[in-house]
């Protein structure tokens, strides 16, 4: 499937917030968003004023970035949230959250949602005793996910249990590293969400 190609640094001083997607990179001095932070391009230093359609798409576009959705899946979602109770912007993001590549990164078992999309594709992972290899399985309360036998010793992997150190485990999520596993404690809620995202602007683009 088609995916951005080139430098997603780019995408970050392009959204104006750092999006984490180069793994520990990220959280050194070597982040391209630390050293340049203003847009790309010509006139990146200018001075940028976006009309109100510009800001709820730049929202979106950012949102959908941060995960590595290409459109068509990030509005399939939306379109579910919009079908469950509550705040459509709010299930949107809790339902971004429980992806099974997110869960994989935010417990620490790759460096980026890239990475952890990859790894989830190549089947290194067992949902409830099971293998998964599908990245937009969403994980329900009481799910175990877990790294399979086999891929263990993956280098990867141990990497970014370690450089998981160096970033914050959600409250949602209990990982045991020494087992491989993490449980989902509870669905993660709105509250949880620390990264700035203003779901309101997504959902009034897509309700235009
Ligand atoms: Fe974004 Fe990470 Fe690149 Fe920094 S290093 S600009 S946070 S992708």
């Amino acid at each position: 499937m088609a995916r951005k190609q080139g430098s997603v640094c780019r995408i970050c001083r392009r959204e104006n917030q750092k999006l984490f997607m180069k793994g520990d990179r990220c959280y050194t001095d070597k982040c391209a968003f630390e050293r340049r932070g203003y847009p790309p391009g010509q006139h990146g230093q200018g001075r940028i004023k976006f009309s109100e359609y510009g800001l709820q798409l730049r929202e979106k576009q950012k949102i959908k970035r941060m995960y590595g959705l290409l459109e068509r899946q990030f509005r399939n979602l939306f379109e579910k949230a919009e079908q469950m109770k509550g705040i459509t912007g709010s299930n949107l993001l809790t339902m971004l959250e429980r992806r099974l590549d997110n869960v994989t990164y935010r417990s620490g078992f790759a460096n980026s949602r890239t990475e952890a999309r990859q790894l989830v594709k190549h089947g290194h992972f067992n949902v409830n005793g099971k293998r998964v290899d599908i990245p937009s399985f969403l994980v329900k309360k009481g799910d175990v996910v877990e790294v399979r036998d086999k891929s263990r010793s993956k280098v990867k992997i141990a990497a970014a249990l370690e450089a998981v150190k160096r970033r914050e485990i959600p409250q949602w999520l209990e990982l045991d590293s020494a087992s491989f596993k993490s449980r989902i404690r509870d669905l993660p809620s709105r509250d949880d969400l620390t990264a700035p995202m203003e779901e309101r602007l997504v959902v009034e683009l897509y309700s235009k």
